[in-house]
């Protein structure tokens, strides 16, 4: 997009910035699946899936099950997410 009083050198450095960002974002991402990978190999549990006490009785509402590979039980989505994240390490 462009304004009457922009060049065409602006709308190119906005091109520019706009692909620059999006290969940061790829490279974060790129980043994060291969820690990922990493950590599978070395046999630790990212916690990446889990499940609610509908899908599993043994549960109380508000509790989560890790169905990735350890099955620890969190007591909240907050516990869960903060798992995640001491697992990646981020
Ligand atoms: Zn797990």
């Amino acid at each position: 997009m462009s304004y009457p009083d922009e060049t065409s050198a602006d709308e190119l450095q906005a091109i520019r910035e706009q692909r620059l960002d999006v290969d940061l974002e790829m490279a974060a991402m790129t980043a994060v699946g291969d820690r990922i990978a990493e950590l599978r190999r070395a046999g630790i549990c990212t916690h990446g899936s889990t499940q609610g006490h509908r899908a599993d009785p043994d549960l109380r509402p508000g509790q989560l099950r890790c169905t990735d590979t350890c099955k620890r039980v969190f007591a909240s989505d907050e516990e869960w997410h903060a798992a995640m994240d001491a697992a990646l390490d981020m």
